[in-house]
């Protein structure tokens, strides 16, 4: 079992670093390894895309930009390791404006890439899946149709695709700003925390 599992994961891994489908990414190479993660993660939270000067530059989502400098921050706070979890994108390649500045992924994009969202959830099979952001929580409606919003659900936990969601707010500094501040996102984070505890209760 575990080692079917790492195989198939190198399999996948080999499939998406070669993969071209989308044209304005076909420079860039897909942030999936083992850098990503734990292949038996308690929590797989789902992003949007890898940034230039983050995972796209250190191939570690979240790790060398200020979205990554906030989302240790939140994963601190409710005291989670890294090594407990696998983080991902909604894209797993880094769109760019022309000029190089980072882009959100088209819906298209998004699209092309749901057969390997929708692989790396059934190969992780983790018992709790949290989207950070809009374009992530719209992308797990191919996997499983859901009528959620961040505006009304964000920090509560849902049954989905026989796991439970917990639709969070991304930790980029625009977001921090303009919508959910830091404080905020501290206390949403709880939730998982809630969720995890309330595994462990179970068994
Ligand atoms: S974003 Fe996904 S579908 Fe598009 S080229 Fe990269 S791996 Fe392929």
């Amino acid at each position: 079992m575990n080692k079917g599992r790492k195989s198939d994961f190198r399999a996948l891994v080999e499939q998406a670093s070669a993969c071209r489908r989308c044209e304005r990414m076909a420079e860039r190479q897909a942030v999936l390894s083992q850098l990503n993660g734990t292949i038996f993660p308690s929590v797989l939270f789902i992003a949007e895309a890898p940034g230039r000067n983050g995972a796209d530059r250190t191939r570690i989502p979240f790790h060398g930009d200020t979205s990554g400098v906030n989302f240790e921050k939140l994963l601190a706070s409710i005291e989670l390791q890294r090594e407990e979890i696998f983080i991902t994108n909604s894209v797993l390649c880094s769109p760019r404006k022309p000029g190089g500045a980072n882009d959100k992924p088209t819906r298209e994009e998004v699209g092309n890439c749901s057969d390997f969202l929708r692989r790396q959830i059934e190969l992780l099979d983790p018992p709790i899946v949290a989207t950070l952001g809009a374009v992530a929580l719209n992308a797990i409606k191919v996997i499983e149709p859901h009528s959620l919003t961040l505006r009304e659900h964000a920090a509560t936990i849902v049954s989905w695709n026989g796991r439970r969601l917990i639709p969070l707010y991304h930790p980029s500094p625009h977001v921090i700003i303009t919508i959910r501040n830091l404080e905020q996102q501290r206390l949403d984070y709880q939730v998982i925390r809630t969720a995890l505890e309330d595994r462990e209760n179970r068994g």
